[in-house]
């Protein structure tokens, strides 16, 4: 199978390309030099949506697009559908995590809760009407200083209590596993082998 993905950030092409195994083979959109689509939803799974069908229409393939992000419980859920631009920045990881430190200064551990969400839609054509959604969540804290220095994005800040360590300092492989993405591609393989209705 041949699909495109509707995104240009290399950290999720490697972690999706990892999950997705040899069978499948991935192409990121800008090597069909497909721009960004704009991100003009409300919810991470009308945003995936937005992307995938128009990473379909330009290619002609099956498209997939992951929207993800960090929902933090003591911000209203912010950075949420803005976590790649929470300092201004498109894509400036560290200025983000700078300025996610900076809104939870203060801010006790008890009351530091949050979630990395992700949803991929994989649509098998620009016009298809059944698109394939999968959602994951993965349950955590942020922590006071970065840990680690593996992952991307939130990950040094991101602490797992069901593992003990922060998402950067996880081996890729246990990240890939049982991160949102890594739940969300085992829902969405689950639909495409048929083994969920
Ligand atoms: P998107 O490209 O609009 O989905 O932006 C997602 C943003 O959320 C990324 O740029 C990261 O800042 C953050 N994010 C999503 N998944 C992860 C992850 O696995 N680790 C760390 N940060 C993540």
């Amino acid at each position: 199978m041949r699909l495109v993905l509707a995104s240009g950030n290399a950290g999720k092409l490697a972690e999706l390309r990892a999950l997705l195994g040899p069978g499948v083979e991935v192409h990121a959109q800008s090597e069909f030099g497909i721009a960004d689509a704009e991100e003009t939803g409300l919810s991470f799974v009308e945003n995936a949506l937005i992307k995938a069908r128009h990473a379909a229409r330009a290619s002609g393939l099956p498209a997939l697009a992951d929207d993800s992000g960090l929902c933090v419980d003591a911000l209203g859920g912010a950075p949420g559908l803005h976590s790649a631009r929470y300092a201004g920045r498109h894509g400036d990881d560290a200025a983000n995590r700078e300025a996610l430190l900076r809104a939870l200064a203060g801010v006790p551990d008890a009351a530091r809760g949050a979630r990395f969400v992700c949803v991929l839609a994989l649509l098998r054509h620009a016009d298809d009407p059944l698109p394939l959604i999968a959602q994951g969540i993965w349950e955590g804290r942020i922590l006071q200083a970065p840990r680690g220095g593996g992952g991307f994005g939130y990950d040094p800040l991101f602490f797992s209590p069901a593992h003990g360590c922060s998402a950067a300092e996880l081996p890729a492989a246990v990240k890939h596993r049982d991160s949102h993405r890594g739940i969300a591609l085992a829902r969405l393989r689950a639909q495409l082998a048929g083994t969920v209705a």
